[in-house]
């Protein structure tokens, strides 16, 4: 059976397109007493873009802080407070930051029209009512997440992403301006996020013709972003995270990924470093997207932090693979049907212990 999947209906891109954002969201002001909500990552809280925010009526700026990655917990907190404060359902979610934000926009619109809490839709389509209309407009390039079907979300249980057609983002918004101000180093391990996207898609076992020409495209601009510092890099990198995307709506993610939930779960690593402190260690499974990793590290001057795992019981880097091999279609698309006899259970320990 062939996946019959939805994308994200409505795209605008240019430098300087977020000035069009107040035009886009006057067909869904069709109430002045219904808000829309601007989820804004906190880090712009007092700085240029806030001030740019297109707010009317009874509009809010719903502030959200990502030290930690988003959890169920926290998504039940900002829907009970958007209901205590507006005895309406909002007309729209916008998120504003990188894929933490998007993530929590995301699953923020899904839960004010689904009961219960975020927990209970960790996995597939799981969900039964649309979501509230929901737009992203990325700060941080890398991740795909303006682009795909998944919320990823830490619960009581497990990290697993809200994956559903409604999760879809309605619209998107993509102005490289506002890469601008983004640290050297989450740029960098963001930005790698999409390269191992493109490597473990255009690897795996998965791979067709769709996947394939979006994922060559995305590695061809992250070549040109962090090995040849092109001058219009920032505008590459956003089309980059979006094609990655496109590819891995289509195959899978892999080894890496895999590897990266298990960090990610016991020792709360962000996506983006988790990814690279892994794949730092893949060079059996991908030789040349390594190597070329290396080079775009060194490139950058960029250190990754070692001994990680060092201190761990053996409990948790036990519990640590079993995330990590829980992930049977990462796994499949990386190694193929079988994989379980290549990727046993001392293999994934050894890995773990040498980060
Ligand atoms: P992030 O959103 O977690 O942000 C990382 C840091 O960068 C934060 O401190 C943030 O405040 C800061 N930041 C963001 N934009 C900035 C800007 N313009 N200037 C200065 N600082 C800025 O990072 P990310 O790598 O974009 O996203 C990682 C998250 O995305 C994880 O939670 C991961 O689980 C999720 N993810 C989701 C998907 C998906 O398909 N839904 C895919 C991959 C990853
Ligand atoms: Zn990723």
């Amino acid at each position: 059976m062939y996946r019959n999947f939805k994308i994200v209906p409505n795209i605008i891109f240019g430098r300087g397109c977020f000035n069009q954002l107040d035009g886009i969201l006057q067909e869904r002001r069709t109430d002045p007493d219904t808000p829309i909500i601007f989820v804004l990552d906190d880090v712009f809280k007092g700085k240029t873009l806030e001030g740019r925010i297109p707010l009317r009526g009874k509009d809010m700026i719903l502030h959200v802080n990502v030290d930690d990655e988003p959890k169920t917990s926290y998504i039940d907190e900002l829907v009970t407070l958007l209901k205590e404060t507006y005895p309406v359902t909002p007309a729209g979610i916008i998120g504003i930051g990188g894929g933490s934000t998007m993530d929590i926009a995301k699953a923020v619109s899904l839960m004010l029209t689904n009961p219960g809490s975020a927990a209970d839709y960790q996995g597939w389509d799981l969900i039964h009512n649309p979501a509230v209309y929901h737009a992203a407009i990325p700060t941080l390039s890398g991740t795909g997440a303006e682009i795909s079907r998944t919320t990823v979300l830490t619960g009581p249980e497990k990290k697993l992403g809200i994956n559903s057609d409604y999760t879809l983002y309605d619209q998107i918004m993509l102005d490289p301006e506002l890469l601008a101000g983004v640290p050297k180093d989450q740029w960098f391990y963001s930005g790698m996020d999409c390269y191992i996207h493109d490597v473990e898609s255009l690897t795996g076992t998965f791979l067709n013709e769709f996947s394939r020409a979006y994922g060559e495209k995305s590695i061809e601009l992250c070549r040109q972003v962090f090995l040849e510092d092109h001058p219009e890099r920032d505008d590459k990198l956003m089309m980059a995270s979006y094609f990655g995307g496109m590819s891995i709506a289509y195959s899978q993610v892999g080894a890496c990924h895999a590897l990266s939930y298990g960090l990610s779960f016991v020792l709360g690593t962000h996506h983006g470093i988790g990814c690279c402190i892994t794949f730092d260690y893949l060079e059996e499974i991908y030789p040349q997207g390594v190597a070329e990793f290396r080079r775009m590290m060194d490139k950058h001057g960029i250190t990754l932090p070692r001994n990680l795992t060092a201190n761990l019981s053996a409990e948790e880097l036990d519990t640590m693979a079993t995330v990590a091999l829980g992930l049977t279609p990462l796994w499949e698309n990386c190694l193929g049907k079988g994989w379980e006899e290549q990727m046993t259970r001392e293999r994934v320990l050894e890995l773990y212990r040498r980060m």
